[in-house]
C-alpha cells in the first residue's frame, strides 16, 4: 500500500469509565477513510492514522461528538487541563459526597423492611417518582443510548434496564436507588480513571515548555517548540534543562532524577550531555541543542508511556472481552429468572447486580499505575503485556559486552609477533579501527592516542558483526578480531594464559600474516551479582550468559557469578538460542545493552535494554528500557511486574467471585434490586483502593 496516510494526534474529552475508550475507538473506526486508531484513556488522546482523500477531520469530529465526547483543538487542551485541576477536585468533591450519600442510603435501605418503600410508593404520586428518576439518570441514560446508537452495550445498559424493570412494576424508590448508585458509581468510575491519569500526567508535568536562547542580539526566551537544534540555549542553577544536549560552556551539578530516577547529582562540563526534563543544581552552563521537545529522551519516554495502553496483556485482552460475553450472559440470567421464577424484582436484581464496571476497570489502572511509577523511576515499560511476560518469565539471557561490564574495555596487554614494534601493532590495529563503534575499537583507538602511534584513516572498511573488522590501511589489508576472521592466528602461550584469566584477546593480521595479539579488559559492574541473586530469587530458574568472545573469557565471568555461558556466539546464534528456549515453553528474558544486540532483545519476549537514557536505539530497540545503567533495576522491574500481575488477579478473581455471588442471590430472589444496585458500586472501591497500592514504590 502505497503509504499516502496521514497520522494525526487528536485530544479527546469526557472518556470517565474503562468502556469509554472503546466507545471512541469505535466510532472513530467506522468513519470513512480511517485506516487504523488506537485510543488512550491516559493520556486522553487517540492517534489516528486515515487516508486524507477518503476522509476528513471534521468527520471524526462529529463521530467522537456523537458518542458523546468531545475533541479538544491542541490550544484548549493547555487551558482545559488547568481548568481540569479545579474541575477534577469538584469532581472529588462530590465522588465523596456520592459516596456519603450511597452510604446514607444503605441505611436507608434497611428502611425497606421497616415498610419506608411502601409508604413511599404510597404517598408520593407514581409520576412524580417516575419523573425523578428520568430526570435523575438522565446523564447516564443519554450515554447508554449514544453508545447503543454507536452498536455498544455498555454494563449501565443492564441496569438502566433494570430501572425499567422496577418502574414497570411500580417501585419507583427502587429505580430511584438504582439510579442513585449508577450516578455513584460513575463518579468512582471517573475518580479512578483520575487517577490513573495521574501516573502519566505527573511525568507529563516534567516536560520543558521553554528555553533561554542566545541569540546575537542577546538573551531570549522562546516557547519549547520554537526552539531549533543547534540553538545554544542557558541555565542557570536551579532550572529545569529544556533540551537534550551538550554542554559548550560551565560547570554544573545535574539531578537526573527525572530521567533516571536517581536522584545523585551527576558533574557535568563541557563536552558532557545533557537531558530534557533534568534539573541543574549549582551551576549555569551553555547548552548546544541536538534534540527537543517529543524527540528529546524525555519526550520519547513520555510518548512510551502514554502509549504503553496499547500493548496489552492477555489478561487485558481477556477483560476487555469478558465485558462483550458477560453482559448477553446476564441478560440470558435475567431472562431466565423471568421466564421460570416469573419474578419481576428478582429479574430488575439480576440486571442491577450484574455491573462490570469493575471488571473492566481493574486490569488497565493496575497496568497504568506500574507503567507510571516506573517511569518516575526510570524504568521504562512499553506496556502491560511486557509486565505480563516478565511477571512469568523463567530464563534470563545476558549478552556480556557492555551489559556484564560497563562496556569501558581498555588495552592491559599488546603482544607483537617477531619483527613488529608494539606502536606498529597498535597504530595499524587502531587505524583499522577507525570508523567501528565497538568497544573494542574504541580502546584500541585510546591505546593509539596514548602511544602517540600515527593514526591512518582506512580506505576500504567493513565491520563483521560479532567477529571484528576488516580495512584498508596504507594500501594493505587489515583484519582484527577474533579467531574467526583472524585465521592465522597463533596461539601463543601469553595468549593462552591472558584468555584463561578472563581478557578478551583479539589478533591483527597485515596482508594475510598474523603481526600479533592484543590484550583487553573490562571493569566487571560490581552491582551484578547481587542483581543476578535477586533475579533467581524472584523465580528465573535458569540464567545464561551469552557471548562472541571466546570460552575462555567468558567462563571466568560465568563461574564468578553462578550462571551458566555460551561463548563464540555470532549476533544470529543469539537469536537462536533465545527462539530455541521459547520453542521449549520458556518465557524468555534478554538484557542487553540494546545496541549490537538489538535483535535479540526484539526476539525475548521481553528485552530490556540497560542504560538507555541518550541512547535512541536502546529506548526504541527494548521492551523495557532501564535509564539508569545500573542492574538493580533487572530484579526490581520483576519486582513490579510480579506485584502487578498479582494484584491483576486478586481485583479479577475478587470481582469474579463477588458478581458470581451477587447474581445467585439475585437470581432467587434473596438480594432485592435495591441492596443489589448498592452492592454492584461496592468493588468498584475495592479494586480502586487495590490497584492504587501500585503507586506507591515499595
Ligand atoms: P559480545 O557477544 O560479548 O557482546 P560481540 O558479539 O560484540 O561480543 O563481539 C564478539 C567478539 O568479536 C569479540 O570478543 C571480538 O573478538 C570480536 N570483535 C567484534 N567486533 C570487533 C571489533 N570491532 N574489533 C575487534 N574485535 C571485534
Ligand atoms: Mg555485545
Amino acid at each position: 500500500m502505497p503509504d499516502t496516510n496521514e497520522t494525526t494526534e487528536l485530544s479527546i474529552g469526557g472518556m470517565d469509565c474503562a468502556d469509554c475508550s472503546q466507545t471512541v475507538r469505535s466510532a472513530i473506526s467506522r468513519v470513512a477513510g480511517v485506516v487504523s486508531v488506537e485510543v488512550y484513556l491516559a493520556s486522553e488522546k487517540a492517534v489516528v492514522t486515515r487516508d486524507p482523500a477518503r476522509s476528513n477531520l471534521d468527520a471524526i469530529r462529529s463521530a467522537v461528538e456523537n458518542a458523546g465526547y468531545r475533541v479538544r483543538n491542541g490550544a484548549a487542551a493547555g487551558s482545559e487541563e488547568r481548568l481540569g485541576g479545579a474541575a477534577a477536585l469538584s469532581r472529588r468533591v462530590l465522588t465523596v459526597f456520592g459516596i456519603m450519600f450511597g452510604a446514607v442510603m444503605v441505611i436507608v435501605i434497611a428502611g425497606e423492611w421497616f415498610g419506608l418503600i411502601d409508604a413511599l410508593t404510597a404517598r408520593v404520586p407514581y409520576a412524580i417518582g417516575a419523573a425523578a428518576v428520568v430526570f435523575g439518570g438522565f446523564p447516564v441514560f443519554e450515554k447508554v443510548i449514544r453508545a447503543a446508537m454507536s452498536r455498544r452495550i455498555t454494563s449501565h445498559a443492564l441496569m438502566s434496564l433494570g430501572v425499567v424493570a422496577a418502574l414497570v412494576i411500580g417501585e419507583w424508590p427502587t429505580a430511584a436507588v438504582i439510579v442513585l448508585f449508577m450516578r455513584v458509581g460513575e463518579y468512582t468510575e471517573s475518580f479512578t480513571a483520575d487517577r490513573a491519569r495521574h501516573a502519566v500526567k505527573d511525568l507529563t508535568a516534567r516536560a520543558p515548555t521553554s528555553a533561554r536562547i542566545e541569540r546575537d542580539a542577546g538573551e531570549i526566551e522562546l516557547p519549547i517548540d520554537e526552539v531549533v537544534p543547534g540553538d545554544v540555549v542557558i541555565v542557570r542553577p536551579g532550572e529545569r534543562i529544556p533540551v537534550d544536549g551538550k554542554v559548550i560552556s560551565g560547570n554544573a551539578t545535574i539531578d537526573q532524577a527525572a530521567i533516571t530516577g536517581e536522584s545523585m547529582p551527576v558533574e557535568v562540563s563541557a563536552g558532557s550531555e545533557v537531558f530534557a526534563a533534568t534539573i541543574a543544581g549549582l551551576g549555569a552552563i551553555r547548552v548546544h541543542a541536538t534534540k527537543i521537545g517529543p524527540d528529546s529522551t524525555f519526550g520519547r519516554v513520555i510518548t512510551m508511556v502514554e502509549e504503553a495502553e496499547a500493548n496489552k496483556s492477555d489478561v487485558q485482552r481477556f477483560a476487555d472481552r469478558f465485558s462483550g460475553v458477560y453482559l448477553p450472559i446476564v441478560l440470558g440470567i435475567a431472562m431466565l429468572t423471568f421466564l421460570v421464577r416469573r419474578d419481576a424484582i428478582a429479574t430488575a436484581a439480576v440486571l442491577v447486580v450484574a455491573c462490570s464496571c469493575s471488571i473492566a476497570l481493574a486490569t488497565p489502572i493496575a497496568m497504568l499505575a506500574s507503567v507510571g511509577a516506573g517511569a518516575k523511576r526510570g524504568l521504562l515499560i512499553k506496556g502491560g503485556k511486557y509486565l505480563e511476560l516478565l511477571a512469568r518469565a523463567d530464563v534470563l539471557l545476558i549478552d556480556k559486552t557492555g551489559t556484564l561490564t560497563f562496556g569501558r574495555p581498555r588495552v592491559i596487554d599488546v603482544l607483537p609477533a617477531a619483527g613488529c614494534s608494539r606502536e606498529e601493532l597498535i597504530g595499524t590495529a587502531a587505524s583499522a579501527e577507525f570508523f567501528s563503534e565497538h568497544p573494542i575499537a574504541e580502546a584500541l583507538r585510546a591505546a593509539g592516542r596514548e602511544m602517540n602511534c600515527p593514526l591512518a584513516e582506512p580506505g576500504r572498511f567493513e565491520a563483521v558483526p560479532g567477529q571484528g573488522v576488516r580495512a584498508d590501511v596504507d594500501g594493505r589489508t587489515v583484519v582484527v578480531g577474533g579467531r574467526r576472521i583472524v585465521s592465522d592466528a597463533s596461539d601463543s602461550p601469553g595468549v593462552v594464559e591472558l584468555e584463561s584469566d578472563g581478557k578478551t584477546v583479539v589478533f591483527v593480521s597485515r596482508d594475510g600474516v598474523c603481526i600479533g595479539a592484543i590484550a583487553v579488559a573490562d571493569t566487571p559492574r560490581p552491582e551484578v551479582p547481587a542483581a543476578v541473586a535477586a533475579a533467581r530469587a524472584e523465580g528465573i530458574r535458569r540464567i545464561e550468559l551469552l557471548t562472541g568472545d571466546t570460552a575462555a573469557a567468558a567462563r571466568a565471568i560465568a563461574a564468578e557469578l553462578g550462571v551458566e555461558f555460551r561463548a563464540d556466539l555470532l549476533p544470529e546464534d543469539k537469536i537462536a538460542i533465545v527462539r530455541e528456549y521459547q520453542a521449549d515453553g520458556h518465557t524468555v528474558v534478554m538484557v542487553g545493552d540494546g545496541v549490537n544486540d538489538a535483535p535479540a532483545l526484539a526476539q525475548a519476549d521481553v528485552g530490556i535494554a540497560m542504560g538507555a537514557a541518550g541512547s535512541d536505539v536502546a529506548i526504541e530497540a527494548a521492551h523495557i528500557a532501564l535509564m539508569r545503567d545500573d542492574w538493580s533495576g533487572v530484579p526490581d522491574v520483576i519486582r513490579i511486574a510480579r506485584r502487578t500481575m498479582r494484584i491483576v488477579k486478586m481485583n479479577l478473581v475478587f470481582t469474579g467471585v463477588y458478581n458470581l455471588i451477587g447474581l445467585t442471590l439475585a437470581a432467587f430472589g434473596i438480594l432485592p434490586p435495591i441492596l443489589a444496585a448498592a452492592a454492584q458500586s461496592l468493588p468498584d472501591l475495592g479494586i480502586l483502593g487495590n490497584s492504587s497500592r501500585l503507586l506507591r514504590p515499595k
